[in-house]
């Protein structure tokens, strides 16, 4: 994993993803300098590392993927339109790209993945990035972080058919939860928040991600 050099790094290619972001729709300014400044290059393989800049999902092992920039984006918006959260939940580690992006506009993380390999490699990431304000489990998030709840923002990069009553109940009042949900043909991207009387759901776009797997991986 390298932080410096070679020309894949280059401000005006990372720029160019923040004009697509833009173009797409992404306003907020705290998310498009994350984006602007984190090396997405260093939670992929070398042989894609030159793609890491397009606004793409890309293959990242074990038949799953690394989130396209424009949905971690968007998702990271709509959880930051509340405010600043204490505390969020993911689901789905994967490359821990997502993950990096959250912990640099959240105080905490807690973030669930089934897959060990993928969460070692995501650990050393963020370790690399000096991210310390995230805490790693190796579980079925499909059942959250119950321990560490009531949570601000819960984020799951995996679609469940439906949302598991696990996570709502894991959502403080005033909190969010994005999620997929849907079957590998078709998705949407939902957005539930909890009020002081109950929940309320909102559907934000028609998404595309790997599907939420039940139990876990060594
Ligand atoms: N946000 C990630 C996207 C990874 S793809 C990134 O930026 O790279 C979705 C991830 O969800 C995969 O790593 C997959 O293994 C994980 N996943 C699927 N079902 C899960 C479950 N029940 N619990 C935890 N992780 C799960």
């Amino acid at each position: 994993m390298d932080l410096t050099g070679i020309g894949m790094t280059s401000q005006r290619t990372r720029e160019r993803l923040i004009g697509r972001l833009m173009e797409r729709g992404i306003s907020d300014e705290a998310v498009l300098d994350v984006i602007r400044n984190t090396p997405r290059h260093i939670f992929l393989d070398e042989a894609l590392a030159h793609r890491a800049y397009e606004d793409t999902a890309l293959p990242i092992g074990f038949s799953q993927t690394l989130s396209q920039p424009y949905i971690v984006a968007r998702m990271t918006e709509l959880l930051l339109e509340r405010g600043r959260p204490k505390k969020v939940l993911e689901i789905g580690t994967g490359s821990g790209y997502q993950c990096a992006v959250l912990a640099q506009l959240a105080d905490q993380v807690f973030s669930v993945e089934r897959i060990r390999p993928l969460q070692q490699k995501a650990r050393q990431r963020l370790n690399l990035l000096k991210l310390h304000n995230v805490r790693f489990k190796h579980a079925d998030g499909g059942f959250g972080w119950q321990e560490n709840g009531p949570y601000d923002a819960i984020l799951s990069a995996a679609a469940p058919e439906a949302v598991p009553e696990e996570l709502t109940n894991q959502l403080a009042v005033g909190g969010r939860l994005l999620m997929p949900v849907g079957d590998q043909q078709t998705q949407q991207l939902i957005m539930i928040e909890r009020t002081e009387d109950g929940l309320e759901q909102q559907v934000v776009e028609a998404v595309r991600f790997v599907p939420l797997l039940a139990g876990v991986l060594s």
